[in-house]
């Protein structure tokens, strides 16, 4: 393999600065995933460019002595910078965070990259960015084959289970569930979320109180099936402890 330069353009999806001062970025791009770094970035130009959420253009120049390809230039693309505000950013941290646990050099990449920045785009500009990340952290998930199961109960496989399920974030029968079941409106979406269209559940809003079972069915399924997203403790609101009698 000779030494090669490439120009790819994508999101910063994740950003690290090491003690020695270089950024290490993960970009999700058309291509798939791509993580390169800036050696010395911290104190360059690099630095304001290389930042999370933001679309740049980067030419890397990869070697074969190292897996790590090296950012020789990067151009600012596009930014949001209403992400920044503090009711929004929490929101795209988890996006970012699961289309790097989710997505890898691959097949369903293209499709991988503007479902997420059209999620970025969203939770940015929506009044409910709250809703656009329920529903693009459904489609993000159901395109990287993760569904869940609500046909049959996880537990017994009976059908048409309308529980919550608790443990692993898919659904139970009546005779299974320890929970209520869902009102009407989260049922329907955890239903039909994967396979409606981004506008048709964009139009179609939760309302906000029944919006706690659904982050915490889509924080376990994530737990259970993929790992690896920690940004669920500031967005999902903890069950109340039982109170023991
Ligand atoms: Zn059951």
């Amino acid at each position: 393999m000779r030494s090669r330069t490439v120009n790819r353009s994508g999101i910063v999806i994740r950003r690290r600065v090491t003690p020695a001062g270089d950024i290490i970025v993960t970009l999700l791009t058309p291509q798939g995933k791509l993580k390169a770094i800036a050696r010395g970035g911290v104190r360059g130009p690099l630095a304001s460019r290389l930042n999370l959420f933001h679309h740049v253009g980067i030419q890397i120049y990869q070697t074969p002595q190292s897996d790590l390809a090296s950012v020789q230039q990067a151009v600012l693309e596009g930014a949001l910078p209403k992400l920044a505000e503090p009711e929004r950013y929490a929101f795209a941290h988890l996006m970012a965070e699961l289309a790097d646990a989710l997505f890898q050099e691959g097949e369903f990449t293209e499709q991988a990259f503007e479902l997420f920045a059209g999620a970025l785009r969203g939770i940015s500009h929506q009044p409910d960015p709250e809703w656009v990340a329920l529903v693009m952290g459904f489609k993000l998930l159901g395109l990287a084959g993760f569904v869940a199961q609500t046909a049959r109960c996880a537990r017994c496989g009976a059908d048409q289970p309308a529980h919550p399920d608790p443990l692993g974030g898919q659904m139970l029968c009546s005779n299974c569930a320890s929970l209520p079941a869902y009102p009407p409106e989260a049922l329907d979406f955890v239903r039909y979320a994967v396979r409606r269209s981004v506008r048709a559940s964009i139009e179609a809003p939760v309302p906000t109180e029944q919006r706690a079972m659904l982050w915490r069915a889509l924080e376990r399924f994530v737990t259970v099936q993929v790992g690896n997203v920690q940004s669920w403790r500031q967005l999902v609101p903890q069950p109340q402890e039982s109170v023991r009698v």
